[in-house]
């Protein structure tokens, strides 16, 4: 076949690089909504969770989470997908757990399609780094106890020389500290703030698979967290939140259960 000429139908086809929000549908932006049904692709990993990929067709789900073999990695293979996709013309969803801009790579993707040429829309989603809180019934600020609030990776290791993550300074805010990624080296990082000054019992909660249908939640302090976690079991995903306002859970708890009278 000789060379087509340039036609509209030439045109690549555009990515929009959505967040899913934390796992509940009804969480879900309208837009986000419109743009699964629309899409010809849709590109997911596994945080967006059961319900929500679930609603999506099989026939166009591409989960590029893991891959078994290959030489690229994960991300690498992402990055083509995508731009292979859009060049036959195909309206592409990559799907990302919360919103795409936080610890997602959203930024990393959106560079690599404009380098390449192709049209890419962001669609921001509810984070899980303020709708776990939130479902747990935790205020991220509080006129009384905090009025910052930080979103952090856990993943790095707090005992690092240039861990990316300034602990010390965290503590000496004063304010909320939200930390993803953030199971497994907990006791690594619950050391460093108090170790920073931080106050042991400083109040912790943990929200794993929040607004999923199995999400739950456990409570403690920096000192106790740890053995909570390990008691309960706790895995990722899942957020924990630091500071005075994760308190107000329990309190609000009780509140119920005393106000209640007779059920
Ligand atoms: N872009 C995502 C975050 C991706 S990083 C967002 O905005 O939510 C992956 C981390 O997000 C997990 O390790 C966990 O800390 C957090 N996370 C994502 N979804 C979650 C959920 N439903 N419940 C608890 N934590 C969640």
């Amino acid at each position: 076949m000789g060379e087509r000429e340039k036609s509209a139908s030439d045109a690549p086809g555009t990515v929009y690089l959505v967040g899913s929000g934390p796992g509940d549908p009804d969480l879900m932006t309208v837009k986000a909504r419109r743009l699964l049904e629309e899409a010809d692709v849709v590109l997911h990993d596994k945080l967006p969770g059961p319900e929500i990929l679930g609603t999506i067709p099989e026939g166009k789900r591409e989960d590029v989470g893991k891959r078994a073999g290959g030489d690229w990695t994960p991300q690498e293979y992402t990055n083509r997908r995508m731009v292979e996709l859009a060049r036959r013309g195909k309206t592409v969803v990559r799907l990302k757990g919360g919103d795409p801009f936080v610890f997602g790579r959203g930024g990393e993707e959106m560079e690599h399609l404009a380098r390449e040429g192709i049209p890419v829309e962001v669609v921001p989603g509810v984070t899980s780094a303020v709708a776990g809180p939130g479902v747990a019934g935790v205020p991220l600020t509080h006129r009384d106890h905090a009025s910052s609030v930080s979103f952090v990776t856990g993943h790095e290791d707090p005992t690092k020389e240039e861990s990316a993550v300034d602990w010390r300074a965290l503590a000496e805010t004063g304010g909320t500290i939200v930390v993803l990624m953030g199971v497994g080296k907990l006791p690594e990082y619950a050391r460093a703030l108090v170790e920073a000054g931080k106050r042991p019992d400083t109040p912790v909660a943990l929200v794993e698979r929040a607004t999923w249908p199995d999400m739950r939640v456990a409570t403690g302090t920096l000192e106790t967290i740890v053995a909570v976690r390990d008691r309960e079991g706790i895995e990722p995903p899942a957020i924990a939140v630091i500071g005075e306002v994760a308190a107000t859970r329990e309190r609000v708890l009780d509140l119920l259960e005393n106000a209640g009278g007779e059920p």
